[in-house]
C-alpha cells in the first residue's frame, strides 16, 4: 500500500473500501458480482477484508482476501485482530495472507482481552495458548510481525481521532491518553494509520494536526487515511455512532433528523454530508497525498455518489483504456 501511494503522482487523492466476509453462500455471490463491479467501475487504491473478534470469521475473511487479491487482482489489506485468540490461529491467519500474496496487515487489538478466569476456563477445555500474553495490545502484533516476516507485510494500524473508548467505559476516552500507546505501535513498524470513522470534522482537523507536529517526530511523513462511513440510513448513523463513540455534531444531526421519516433523503443528505467532510480535508494542506478509506458495509450506492462527487474516482490508466479500445476495436471496424 505505501509503495502504491508513493508511486502516485503529486496532488493525486486515493482511497480504499472495507468489505466484510458475508455469513451465507448467496451473500457471499452477491458480494463477488459486487466487488468486480465496484473495482471496475471506482478503481480504488486497494481494498480492506475486515476480521472478526476471536478469530470469529478466520476461513471467510480469509476466503474474501483470496477473492479480492488473487481472482480480482485488487491490492489487499487483511485486518488481523490479536486478543482473545491462539496464536497458532494468529500464525495460521499470517502464513495463509502471506500465500495468497496479501502483502498487507491492518494490525489491531480486537476486543479487550478476556479476564484471566475466562482464560483458565478456555485452556482448561484445551483450547491452546489463548492465555498467552504475548497479545494484549495492537501493538504486541506489530512487534510480532515485524519479528516473524521483517518488511514483508505493509502494516496499517489503527487511531482514533475522537478517542479510543472500549464497550462501557467512554469516560476513558481521549486522545491523549491514546497518543503515547500510538506513538509506540508507529515506532514498533507501523506504515499507516487508519482512523476509526468520524463526523467531526474539527476533531480529525486537531488529531491530523497533534500527529504531525508530535515531539516524537514519527507523524511527520506517516499516511494517515482517515474514515469514512457512508450514511446509509437514519437507524444505522444512530446506532454506529453509539458503537463508535464518534460525535455527531448538532447542525449535521439536525439535518439528518429534518428528513428521518424519508430513506431515500436520508442517504442523499447523508452523500452531501461525507462529500462536504472530504472536501473540507482535501482543502487541508498535507505532506503526501490525501486518501481516504471508506466503511462500505459492503454496500455500493452511497460510496459511488460520493467518490463521484469528491473527484475522488481515479481516470482509467492508459492499459486499461487500451484494452477496451482492443476489445472495441473489431465492433467499430
Ligand atoms: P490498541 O492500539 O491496542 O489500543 C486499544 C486501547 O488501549 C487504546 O485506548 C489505547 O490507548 C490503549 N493502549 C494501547 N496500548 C496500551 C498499553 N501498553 N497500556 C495501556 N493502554 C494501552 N475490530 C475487529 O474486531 N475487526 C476488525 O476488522 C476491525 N477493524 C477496524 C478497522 C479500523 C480502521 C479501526 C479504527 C478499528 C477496527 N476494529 C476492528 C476495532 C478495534 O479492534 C477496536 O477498536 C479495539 O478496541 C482497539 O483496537 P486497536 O488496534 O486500536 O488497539
Amino acid at each position: 500500500i505505501t509503495n502504491k501511494i508513493a508511486a502516485l503522482p503529486p496532488g493525486t487523492n486515493y482511497f480504499s473500501l472495507e468489505f466484510f466476509p458475508p455469513k451465507t453462500s448467496m451473500g457471499s455471490s452477491n458480494l463477488r458480482a459486487r466487488l468486480d463491479r465496484m473495482s471496475r467501475a471506482l478503481r480504488p487504491l486497494f481494498v480492506t477484508v475486515t476480521w472478526g473478534a476471536g478469530g470469529s470469521t478466520a476461513d471467510k475473511s480469509l476466503e474474501l482476501a483470496e477473492l479480492c487479491q488473487r481472482e480480482l487482482g485488487l491490492t489487499t489489506c487483511l485486518h488481523l485482530t490479536c486478543t482473545n485468540m491462539s496464536k497458532k490461529l494468529v500464525d495460521k491467519a499470517l502464513q495463509d495472507a502471506k500465500a495468497l500474496g496479501v502483502r498487507n496487515i491492518l494490525a489491531l487489538r480486537g476486543d479487550p482481552p478476556r479476564s484471566e478466569e475466562y482464560k483458565e476456563r478456555i485452556n482448561g477445555e484445551g483450547i491452546d495458548n489463548i492465555g498467552e500474553e504475548e497479545f494484549e495490545w495492537a501493538i504486541d502484533l506489530v512487534r510480532y510481525i515485524r519479528k516473524t516476516y521483517g518488511d514483508y507485510f505493509c502494516i496499517g494500524v489503527a487511531a482514533y481521532p475522537e478517542g479510543h473508548a472500549d464497550e462501557g467505559h467512554p469516560e476513558g476516552q481521549s486522545l491523549e491518553h491514546d497518543l503515547p500507546y500510538l506513538v509506540q505501535k508507529t515506532q514498533a513498524g507501523a506504515d499507516f494509520i487508519m482512523t476509526q470513522l468520524f463526523f467531526d470534522v474539527e476533531a480529525f482537523d486537531k488529531f491530523e494536526k497533534k500527529l504531525r507536529e508530535h515531539e516524537s517526530g514519527v507523524f511527520k511523513t506517516i499516511p494517515i487515511i482517515p474514515g469514512m462511513m457512508p450514511i446509509q440510513s437514519y437507524q444505522m448513523i444512530k446506532r454506529t455512532t453509539k458503537l463508535s463513540h464518534a460525535r455527531v455534531p448538532p447542525n449535521i444531526m439536525s439535518r439528518l433528523d429534518e428528513v428521518k421519516g424519508d430513506d431515500e433523503m436520508v442517504k442523499k443528505v447523508g452523500v452531501d454530508i461525507v462529500s462536504e467532510i472530504i472536501t473540507h480535508i482535501q482543502k487541508e494542506p498535507a505532506p503526501g497525498l490525501r486518501g481516504f478509506h471508506f466503511y462500505t458495509l459492503n454496500l455500493e450506492k452511497a460510496v459511488s455518489f460520493i467518490l463521484e462527487r469528491t473527484n475522488l474516482i481515479p481516470a482509467e490508466s492508459e492499459d486499461e483504456e487500451s484494452a477496451i479500445l482492443d476489445m472495441t476495436s473489431p465492433l467499430q471496424s
